[in-house]
């Protein structure tokens, strides 16, 4: 294919706007997958995805489409939309040259619609903005292109109205996208130079990184090199995503498609690499600004046994999801484990998710903390969160941006989703470090007959101090069991106890059932209580099961 018969694009958008939904439109018409009934969202190929009907992956389709006479491949990305995700937003938008921009004819532009723009419009691409869901009953497409050109200075003309769900219209879409958008540049005569935009990790063949080629060509058997660690492969296999893969001779400028190379580590394929011919070095593209954790949270094996089929299961979906962050991470109560960073509480559930449902692996999860750090924001609600305004703008008539100091600490939990429904999906939301503060926070101590229990101590605000006291001592009653003698559980700043809790003493006879007689059975199941005791930690005089430590740290 000549590089002027290619284009580039994503589809970005608000959550639940239609870019899915287009993309399956885009891929029937363009004949990549056959027209019927069931195509739903065909690019949500994981699990999750399926589940929550959410995309949290890019996908790449590579479509065959003419027009006037000609043959254009036209690659596709399809992105998600939850602000958790926009790092893959921006690593897609990376391979395109142009984006269309789908907003609701129904909701209008909404905040990830506006941070999307952004996005797109700083990488200077082509922007279409697509008008979806005209079918609806209250569909205002008139006042959704008022609103397209007064916030984004786009020119009403420009809009493109459809419905996504009947294909109203659609095949203008592909016409504008032939017509507008750029073809990418470089040419097939520069040496070969790829920007590795996505990876993932395939039992047989190792890494399968998803390439933009940016110039030249790559073919089966050609030695290539990484710039990121200076290291050579033989590139064994390669292709178009159709979405499937679909394997072909060569991968030529322009063009997006995946190619293995025999990358067997996981560390070998990182996002936002440049690859290039092993004759040829060339200057490494610019790569990606690392993603900024918001969220950590500690995970951990089950059982200690299973920690290195969960560290290559956690490596793998990093590969997958670069924008998580891993460090090694031990703790009293649950062993050896990591500490991760996530980029909001969705991400951090999908992640878990998928550690679960493609891995197989079951995880520990602990309740999401946050690096004392204090957090600029806008938003409402702020009450009762700690936190001190700073500005309030008016951007127009129905725009403001309010600034605020908060702790990160009281927005990890639920701010997102409160702001939101508050918002009625409207008020956006972002962050950035402000720097340490001094807060009252104190140490809090759990005390069993009062022995301090090492692994629970935790850091809290005074305010919520009591609170948070009270509900570990109430967790720790229902997860302890029984013992001979009474058990106090108290929550303690300093000597001072403000929660407690008590388990009354109960004898768990197990001789009970053995009506005198038979000393072997006597002897097992003395032997039964033992190893049941030797699962549990003993603090002070108190045996302590280690699921009553997960009830306690685990994210509820
Ligand atoms: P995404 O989050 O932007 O990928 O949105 P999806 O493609 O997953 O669509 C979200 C919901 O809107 C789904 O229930 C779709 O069936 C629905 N939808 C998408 N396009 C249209 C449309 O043109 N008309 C109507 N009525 N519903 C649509
Ligand atoms: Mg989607």
């Amino acid at each position: 294919f000549p590089v002027d018969k290619i284009r580039n694009f994503c589809i970005i958008a608000h959550i639940d706007h239609g870019k899915s939904t287009l993309a399956d439109r885009l891929l029937e018409m363009t004949g990549a997958i056959a027209k019927t009934e069931k195509n739903r969202q065909v690019l949500d190929k994981l699990q999750v995805e399926r589940e929550r009907g959410i995309t949290v992956k890019a996908q790449t389709a590579s479509l065959f489409y003419s027009h006037d006479g000609q043959e254009y491949l036209l690659n596709l990305i399809d992105t998600p939309g939850h602000v958790d995700f926009s790092y893959e937003v921006s690593r897609s938008l990376s391979a395109c040259q142009g984006v269309l921009l789908i907003v609701d004819a129904n909701q209008g532009i909404q905040a990830q619609t506006v941070a999307n723009f952004y996005l797109a419009f700083e990488a200077q691409l082509t922007i279409i903005p697509v008008i979806n869901k005209i079918d609806l009953k209250n569909a205002d497409p008139e006042q959704v292109e008022s609103q397209i050109e007064k916030t984004f200075d786009i020119p009403r003309e420009e809009c493109v109205r459809i419905s996504a769900k009947l294909g109203t219209n659609v095949e203008t879409v592909l016409r504008a996208v032939v017509e507008r958008i750029p073809p990418p540049a470089g040419s097939v005569g520069d040496p070969f130079k790829a920007l590795v935009f996505d990876s993932n990790f395939d039992h047989y063949r190792g890494v399968v990184a998803n390439i933009a080629v940016f110039g030249g060509q790559v073919k089966k058997g050609d030695k290539i090199v990484s710039a990121y660690l200076c290291k050579t492969y033989e590139v064994n296999e390669l292709g178009l995503l159709r979405p499937e893969e679909h394997p072909t001779q060569k991968l030529f400028a322009g063009q997006v498609g995946y190619i293995v190379a025999g990358m067997k580590d996981v560390k070998e394929a990182q996002i936002g690499d440049t690859l290039y011919h092993h004759e040829q070095p060339v200057e490494a593209l610019p790569g990606f600004t690392p993603a900024k954790p918001m969220v950590f949270a500690g995970m951990y094996p089950v059982d200690q046994s299973e920690y290195p089929a969960l560290r290559s299961a956690i490596e793998r979906l990093t590969l997958n999801d670069s924008s998580v962050t891993v460090q090694r991470d031990s703790s009293l109560a649950l062993g050896a484990g990591w500490r991760l960073g996530f980029l909001g509480l969705l991400h951090m559930e999908v992640f878990n998710q998928r550690l679960e449902q493609e891995y197989n692996a079951s995880v520990v999860v602990t309740a999401p903390t946050v690096p004392f750090k204090a957090v600029l924001s806008s938003a409402k609600l702020i009450k009762g969160r700690r936190a001190v305004q700073k500005n309030m703008v008016y951007i127009d008539d129905q725009r403001v941006m309010m600034k605020y100091l908060f702790p990160l600490n009281e927005i990890v939990v639920d701010f997102y989703d409160v702001l939101k429904s508050m918002s009625s999906g409207y008020a956006s939301f972002d962050y950035e470090n402000a720097g340490y503060q001094a807060a009252d926070l104190r140490k809090m101590d759990i005390l069993l007959n009062g022995q301090p229990v090492e692994e629970l101590t935790t850091i809290v605000h005074r305010d919520r101090a009591y609170s948070s006291g009270k509900a570990m001592c109430e967790r720790l009653k229902e997860s302890i069991p029984r013992q001979m003698f009474e058990i106090a559980i108290q929550a303690a700043i300093g000597s001072k106890v403000i929660a407690r809790e008590t388990i009354k003493a109960y004898r768990k006879n197990v001789l009970a059932k053995c009506y005198g007689g038979d000393i072997t059975r006597k002897m097992k199941l003395l032997k039964k209580q033992a190893e049941g005791k030797k699962k549990m930690r003993r603090i002070g005089n108190v045996d302590v099961p280690k699921d009553a430590f997960i009830s306690v740290l685990k994210r509820k």
